[in-house]
């Protein structure tokens, strides 16, 4: 029985209870994916795609089963829903559009073609080789267009694409951003590059640092941050990542490579973000559709906040410099201001993910160009290669030498999704807005400065958080903000922080 002060209708009810085996099957598998990550022996991976693939079957077969898409389109009738049991019909509706539109057949082929295509992919970046990956990306983008197809758009074939990953969002919307965001974002960097301040080499990122030292960092980071160890846990992966699997249980991991501390620290952070939001769900939303968050960009708006607008802030910095100085050996050699730049380095890249603040959205309205351009047939997975060094010379004004630091650097494509990379400039942009509107209300770099958390997190919880998926990502974005997204406040933002203007 779900709480009925939440869902008081009987067809809601019983959805409710048509998913819950769908809820705890994908429990399982979120379960076996962290496992995967951190701690299952490494030839256990035979096993596990079979057992993960057998799930998704029967989370397939479970959502497409006449009783359940019968229950969902009663419930779908009823005309005086609350918002609550809206959002419930809302995010199935989302997730069964999927199976319901695009042919098992193409399902089966794209899921086939991407677990072989992420092997390839590996080997094809390690050898630099993209003619290896081509015949994959082909095949991938050829899939992704037929899924385009079946779903449906209005305007763009990629809209389709888009909105599987950031629901409402359309080319249209997206484009809108870029074509503010890049010229802004240009001007600052090259008055950042000009000013040489931030850009030059900084001793710390050859910086080695003792594992032991640096886990006991990062603990104490995430105590400041207010992390409840009952209900949060830090591992580590090869890939940092955040595994949400109850308002009472969530896990994130880093990596320690060993030099270069902020990488670490800052995944932390980073991840923290993600973790508090999955934590502050509304409790009663347990195994509903709506105990996940708005969206994946108001998700990485959270991880963002925290990592950039908080943790690489001066404030925070000075709070943290004696756990740093006293772990690190730092003391005498770096103040906090030069651990405060160190933080902050500005420097055009070839690698999206190595990239900082300045200059991250332009790798993502590279992706976003180019993905546009081969959903709408205007150019081929040939001219990728070529195209992709174009723009980096055009954005950033510096040029991959090799495939692997160029088109071949992300994992995205192939595991398939075309249409994911814009959610992390939403992210980033959300979290600078959010930050703005905060302000309003708390004296934020106080809060940092004497490490006083708990109304941060309170204003996030009431504002954003505890919602879930009740909302759609636009609506809770107007609800936050009483605005839309808007590029122009990040570009202050950046020009605040840089160049103090
Ligand atoms: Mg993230």
């Amino acid at each position: 029985m779900y709480p009925k002060d939440l869902f008081p209708h009987k067809e809601i009810q019983e959805l409710l209870d048509l998913y819950r085996p769908i809820w705890a099957l994908g429990y399982a598998q979120q379960l076996m994916g962290w496992d995967l990550e951190t701690y299952m022996p490494e030839e256990g991976s035979l096993a596990r795609s079979i057992a993960s693939q057998e799930i998704s079957l029967l989370i397939q077969k479970l959502m497409t089963d006449e009783k359940f898409i019968k229950a969902l389109e009663r419930a779908e009738k009823l005309e005086d829903l609350n918002e609550y049991e809206r959002g419930v019909v809302r995010v199935l509706k989302r997730d069964l559009k999927f199976y319901i539109r695009v042919p098992p057949e193409i399902v089966g082929e794209l899921s086939r073609i991407t677990s072989e295509a992420t092997i390839i992919w590996r080997s094809a970046k390690k050898n630099n080789d993209f003619n290896v990956f081509k015949p994959y990306l082909e095949k991938i983008v050829d899939l992704n267009i037929k899924v385009a197809d079946y779903l449906g758009y209005d305007k763009n074939p990629y809209d389709a694409l888009l909105d599987l990953y950031e629901e409402g969002l359309t080319t249209d919307d997206f484009q809108r951003i870029v074509d503010v965001l890049v010229p802004g974002l240009k001007k600052v960097l090259d008055k950042i590059l000009s000013e040489g301040y931030y850009s030059k080499p900084h001793p710390l990122e050859e910086y080695k640092y003792d594992v032991e030292k640096m886990k006991h960092v990062n603990s104490e980071i995430l105590r400041i941050l207010g992390q409840d160890p009952r209900r949060l846990r830090l591992d580590i992966s090869a890939h940092p990542f955040t595994s949400g699997l109850d308002m009472r249980d969530v896990r994130i991991t880093t990596r320690y490579e060993g030099y270069d501390f902020k990488r670490t620290i800052f995944s932390v952070i980073h991840e923290f973000g993600h973790a508090l939001y999955d934590l502050q769900i509304e409790e009663r939303f347990r195994a509903t559709p709506l105990s996940g968050g708005a969206s994946l960009g108001v998700h990485e708006s959270q991880s963002r906040f925290w990592e950039n607008i908080i943790g690489r802030s001066k404030e925070f910095t000075e709070a943290i410099y004696d756990l740093l100085a006293d772990n690190l050996s730092l003391r005498g050699k770096y103040d906090a201001s030069e651990i405060y730049r160190y933080f902050n380095i500005v420097r055009p890249g070839l690698i999206r993910v190595d990239a900082d603040e300045a200059t991250y959205n332009f790798h993502i309205a590279l992706r976003f160009e180019l993905e546009k351009l081969l959903i709408n047939k205007e150019i081929k997975v040939d001219d990728l290669p070529e195209l992709w060094n174009n723009y980096m010379d055009k954005y950033l004004g510096v040029r991959p030498k090799t495939y692997s630091e160029g088109v071949l650097q992300d994992i995205h494509w192939s595991m398939g999704s075309i249409g994911y990379f814009p959610t992390y400039t939403i992210g980033t942009l959300l979290a600078a807005q959010i930050s703005k509107r905060m302000m309003r209300e708390i004296d934020l770099f106080t809060a940092i400065r004497e490490k006083k958390f708990e109304p941060v997190r309170e204003w996030l919880r009431e504002k954003i958080h505890r919602h879930g998926s009740v909302y759609p990502p636009k609506e809770l974005i107007r609800r936050v903000l009483g605005e839309d997204l808007r590029p122009e406040i990040f570009v202050e933002y950046l020009q605040w922080k840089f160049l103090k203007t």
